[in-house]
């Protein structure tokens, strides 16, 4: 094996140690994940930044025992799916653990769903019952579907909870399980390979698909995440959810490898940027995982510098693609904190790589190595063959925390994991000799240039002829070109596809402008090329560079075939609350206006 990880059987091994899996068949992820709660009883397990509330860790396990009764009682049995749709708070991973224990399926929902989205998963999902806040009731209330309100008991007085039979509020749910203090006899029952958790992707490349995990799944996303942390053997951490709880990264990362680590969680249930640099200065919080928005903010806007934020250790940004410049800006205005990136999907609980403070971090835009027991090939887009180091290709990975396959969607399944176990990421990348991944962007969405070939082939053979004085442009074009017309006609067709300009290399690269506060390149028909990028910047407050300056800020820096044929001024980029760039809602708007 190379020191990149890299073997002859063109398989990438992960350099970190293995972890060790429980090897019990009956164990649901909960009783695994809070196995050590008694050596910290009395730390603090879940802050509600938004409403004060702490619970310890005993506190914890004593409310999901009960909540766990309660949904039995309420007669959740197992396998039925149980739809949790709302907001962080503590209250949303106590149901959610409450839910897995007994063997019921926990399904999530963005909050910001409209009521047709929601009824589309909902249709899929078919869940018995939906747990959700107050605030969310007139998007849940004609679905005919028993409902739990996770209301504080501030919220509990103004809504009518008792108005129809079928509502219940948390803390009834919480009454209705009596004295209780084991979980109940069926989380016995509860098998590892059961389906644990049912997720929806983000959407970002057309419909989200139900990812089917397990609670096997669950248990090694959790220690793949806390590994590095194991390692460097420190103890007290405190992180700051401000990710939605509902998506793969909020869940696994965050709430599920961090509590089964006895680090302490602070709930944040929307995202306001001063309200969150606030919260980071007064719960001391050490660990961060964000998006790229966040950090581009943290490392752009001048607000930062109102607030203590002197205990931060690590500021960990996935879910799209982190570049090198703006890794390197955010680390210099946070001198203690490494900035690290991580790489993950739905599809494998959000994690496959990331940086490790453990062995240094060097900003390089890289998603780090691979998490424990991962192994990845990168593969050629066109013939499949496995590549070496350097090489770019798609991302293929295989590894204990990969998800069963996609819900009610065998055609999907079939296509992203092959006969051998691998899910095919559709992202493209490529690893370095040090065994760093770099996610360069969604295949999907990269740029499709046709016309460089053209160009180039014309460029080079008026080269040609210049450099010989002696005979006329047209004798050399012909004495040049006509011997290699066959060569030619190959090199045209094999590089026909292959000039592909990543849109998030040029948002990175236009994000390192000082007067840029944020970017998105997307394609635009054109008749010669096919496609050719062009950008939508968000020019900072009292920014004055203009679209040819930008355009020239890019063209220095990059090949022809990748420059900007048009910059237009934008107040906002549209992002998802996963921190995607919305590239695809652009695109429309734009095709809608030619
Ligand atoms: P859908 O599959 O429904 O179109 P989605 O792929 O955005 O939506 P998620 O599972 O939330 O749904 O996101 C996973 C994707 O996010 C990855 O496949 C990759 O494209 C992107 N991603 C995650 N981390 C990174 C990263 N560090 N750099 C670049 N891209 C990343
Ligand atoms: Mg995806």
């Amino acid at each position: 094996m190379e020191k990149s990880g890299y073997g002859r059987d063109g398989i990438y091994r992960s350099l970190r140690p293995p972890i060790v899996l429980p090897k019990e068949p009956n164990l649901s992820m909960v009783t695994f994940l809070l196995r050590n709660v008694s050596c910290y009883p009395e730390k603090p397990a879940l802050i509600d930044a938004d409403s004060g509330e702490t619970l310890t860790f005993s506190q914890l396990r004593s409310t999901v025992i009960k909540l766990s009764h309660a949904f039995l009682n309420l007669g959740v049995d197992k396998n039925d799916r149980v739809l949790i749709f709302a907001p962080n708070s503590i209250r949303f991973p106590l149901c959610f653990f409450a839910v897995t224990a007994i063997g019921a399926i926990a399904t999530t929902a963005n909050p910001v769903y409209t009521v047709n989205e929601l009824s589309k998963q909902l249709r899929d999902a078919n869940p018995k019952l939906i747990v959700t806040v107050p605030e969310l009731f007139d998007k849940v209330r004609d679905f005919n579907i028993p409902l739990i309100f996770l209301a504080s008991k501030r919220n509990q007085q103004q809504f009518d909870l008792k108005s129809t039979p079928k509502i219940l509020s948390f803390y009834d749910l919480v009454d209705l399980a009596g004295n209780v203090t084991e979980f109940p006899a069926v989380s016995r029952s509860v098998k590892q390979t059961d389906t644990a958790v049912l997720l929806y992707s983000s959407g970002t490349t057309g419909v989200s698909k139900g990812v089917i995990l397990t609670h096997a799944n669950f248990i090694a996303a959790s220690l793949m995440v806390t590994m590095d942390q194991e390692l460097a053997g420190d103890m007290h951490r405190v992180h700051l959810c401000v990710l939605p709880m509902f998506h793969a990264f909020g869940l696994a990362v965050i709430v599920c490898a961090q509590l089964q680590k006895g680090n302490a969680l602070v709930s944040m249930a929307k995202f306001e940027f001063e309200m969150f640099l606030r919260n980071v200065e007064k719960y001391r919080a050490t660990h961060l995982w964000v998006v790229p928005p966040i950090v581009l903010a943290m490392a752009k806007r001048n607000v930062v510098d109102k607030f203590d934020l002197s205990a931060l250790k690590q500021i960990g940004s996935s879910a799209a693609p982190l570049g090198k410049d703006l890794m390197e800006e955010c680390a210099k205005k946070f001198p203690p904190a490494a900035v690290i990136q991580g790489y993950g999907m739905t599809e494998t609980c959000a994690f496959i790589s990331m940086d490790s403070p453990v062995v240094g971090v060097r900003h390089t835009g890289s998603a780090g190595k691979l998490a424990p027991c991962i192994e990845a090939q990168i593969v050629g887009t066109e013939n499949s063959k496995p590549l070496p180091p350097n090489q770019l290709g798609e991302i293929w990975v295989r590894g204990p925390n990969m998800m069963q396959g996609y819900f009610n969607n065998p055609e999907a399944t079939k296509l992203t994991i092959d006969e051998k176990g691998w899910l095919h990421t559709g992202d493209l990348g490529y690893f370095d000799e040090d065994g760093n991944i770099y996610v360069v962007d969604r295949i999907k969405e990269l740029i499709k240039y046709k016309g460089f070939q053209v160009f180039e082939l014309i460029s080079s053979m008026l080269t040609a002829c210049s450099y010989s004085s002696s005979c006329s442009c047209i004798e050399n074009l012909v004495e040049y070109t006509v011997p290699m017309l066959p060569a030619v006609f190959w090199f045209f067709i094999c590089f026909i596809n292959t000039h592909q300009v990543a849109p998030a290399e040029l948002e990175g690269l236009l994000l390192s402008h000082p007067e840029i506060l944020d970017a998105v390149v997307i394609p635009y028909p054109d008749a010669e090329a096919g496609e050719v990028p062009v950008a939508y910047v968000v020019r900072s407050p009292n920014g004055s560079v203009t679209e040819e300056n930008v355009q020239n800020f890019i063209a220095k820096q990059v090949a022809p075939y990748k420059r900007l044929r048009n910059v237009t001024f934008i107040n906002s980029v549209p992002k998802s609350v996963s921190g995607k760039i919305l590239r695809r809602e652009l695109i429309a708007k734009v095709g809608s206006k030619m």
